[in-house]
């Protein structure tokens, strides 16, 4: 993928898409994804990088949801966990199983939890994930190395997935433009433009250039997650509000804190809600929090009483207390969950909502999961085929195979502490439109997730990397490992 033959192809004068997707998350991927595999012209255009929103800051589980079984909401968990074998099967270099205690301290607990999960494995029946069994208190320490041994009597172990949320993305990305897809970052979409009281497409604006450039297009696909309501109301100024977000944040400690291979699930925290304490690239991953905001934003920042919460939480149940100054990174996503209003064309419960203005045709898709990302596509699909009436296609997705990355140039570490070579840095800018230094590393890699600190000691490095590959000069440079010093300040842990 190249940004710039993509733009080239995006302005084409004259044209008219069959689909244009605004919003480059996991909805819109995936719609972009399915709609080009079915032979659709398909436009997408996201205002930052692939999986700049939420899609990079999710927990990354592949999951059936707990939580759900927990809630009585068995359709949904089903759906999630038929998702979950299927995406494992289609991406099995993104996706992979991850085992998961859940530890008993009271004598009811292994016999609850275990005949939830019992639940858990009937939903699942058939796939490759393996089914739950009891652990006595000896196998609860072996799996969790650096669990609260005080009281513990066993536990109950189950089998989810887990995957890399922002290279699943690119991944996505790459899917859909070998299916013919034309996709550009850094595009935001800036107006709708209308024939009568009908959408016929929209204004783009290349970021890079500030260059503004209108395309045509049957249909219109809102697929900006939290920012849904902003694209809606370019449309009608006046519209309701669908989107309520919710902040979610997390924290990332070093792996001594909870050693081996599995992940811990608090079942209740004093909240009413589970919290992970997850393995994860070298690490270990402690989320997440659940928090109404009342306005979406780029960058969400985790708040000091959110981290407290993570940290008291995780603590009662780690041997040795976790603290402020353990912590390697912090970061938050927006959930964009559906506060009213919707249809569901296939009446099948499901979390998300597809939503058509009734008067410009606007398509408006928002809530799920990443788990759930293809058959939400799915559904946008099939709807949008009738909306713009093109020919109705059967949804190849099911068992389409999900692109892997090249292998790139062999190379030591860039750093000590995080997973980048150089080659992987040229990789991300030749063929996996990587912009800015913090496409690298946060996105194409995790460093800034994983150590906000050292990621920040690695971004001279990358900027002139990066510039060699992208032509640009030693104040570009400059000004990008300066933006992304500002922006992993979010990152850093407070004092
Ligand atoms: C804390 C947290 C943890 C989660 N953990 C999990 C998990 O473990 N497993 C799971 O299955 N799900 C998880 N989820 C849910 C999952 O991450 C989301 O459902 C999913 O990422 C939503 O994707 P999206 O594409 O709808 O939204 P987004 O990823 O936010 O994408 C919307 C995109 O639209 C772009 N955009 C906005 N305005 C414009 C415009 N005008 N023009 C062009 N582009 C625009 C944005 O830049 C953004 O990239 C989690 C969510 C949160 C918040």
């Amino acid at each position: 993928m190249q940004r710039a033959a993509m733009l080239a192809r995006a302005s084409e004068t004259g044209r008219q898409w069959d689909l244009l997707v605004v919003g480059g998350g996991a909805t819109g991927l995936g719609i972009a994804v399915d709609a080009a595999a079915r032979g659709h012209s398909v436009l997408l255009a996201e205002r930052g990088d692939f999986a700049h929103g939420t899609s990079s800051r999710s927990t990354k589980l592949i999951h059936g949801g707990v939580r759900y079984l927990q809630q009585g909401r068995l359709g949904l968990v089903r759906e999630a966990l038929r998702e979950r074998q299927r995406l494992c099967r289609n991406a099995p270099h993104l996706v992979h199983p991850l085992p998961f205690v859940v530890p008993s301290y009271a004598w009811w607990e292994s016999a609850f939890y275990g005949a939830g999960l019992k639940l858990y494995d009937l939903l699942a029946s058939g796939d490759d994930f393996g089914r739950s069994s009891h652990l006595d208190r000896r196998q609860v320490i072996a799996a969790l190395p650096g669990i609260a041994t005080a009281g513990l009597r066993g536990g109950t172990r189950y089998v989810d997935g887990q995957f890399d949320d922002a290279r699943l993305a690119v991944a996505l990305a790459q899917t859909a433009a070998g299916h013919g897809a034309t996709l550009v970052n850094y595009c935001p979409v800036v107006a709708l433009s209308k024939a009568g009281e009908r959408i016929a497409g929209a204004v783009l604006r290349d970021a890079e250039s500030g260059r503004e450039f209108p395309v045509a297009a049957r249909l219109v696909i809102n697929a900006t997650g939290p920012f849904a309501d902003a694209v809606r109301r370019l449309d009608d100024p006046g519209a309701a509000p669908l989107i309520a977000p919710s902040r979610g944040s997390h924290l990332v400690l070093p792996r001594h804190f909870m050693a081996g291979d599995s992940a811990l699930l608090v079942p209740r925290t004093p909240d009413g809600r589970v919290i992970f304490v997850i393995p994860w690239q070298g690490r270990v991953l402690v989320g997440t929090t659940d928090l109404a905001v009342p306005q979406a934003t780029a960058e969400p920042v985790a708040q000091p009483g959110e981290i407290d919460f993570l940290l008291d939480t995780a603590n009662r149940y780690l041997a040795k207390p976790a603290a402020r100054r353990d912590i390697l990174s912090v970061f938050a996503g927006l959930r964009p969950l559906v506060a009213a209003g919707g249809t569901n064309p296939a009446g099948l419960s499901r979390e998300h909502t597809l939503l058509v203005a009734p008067r410009s045709g606007l398509l408006s898709v928002a809530g799920g999961k990443w788990t759930t990302y293809r058959s939400i596509a799915e559904a946008a699909v099939d709807l949008a085929e009738r909306l713009a009436g093109l020919a109705a296609r059967p949804c190849p997705t099911v068992d389409l195979a999900i692109a892997a990355a090249s292998t790139a140039e062999a190379g030591p570490a860039l750093h000590p502490a995080l997973p980048l070579t150089a080659g992987e840095v040229r990789r991300a800018c030749r063929e996996e439109m990587a912009r800015r230094v913090e496409d690298v590393l946060m996105r194409r890699s995790a460093c800034l997730l994983l150590d906000a600190q050292a990621a920040v000691a690695l971004a001279p490095s990358v900027a002139g990397l990066m510039a060699a590959e992208l032509g640009r000069d030693a104040a570009w440079a400059a000004q990008q490992t300066a933006d992304f010093t500002q922006l992993a300040a979010g990152y850093l842990p407070p004092a």
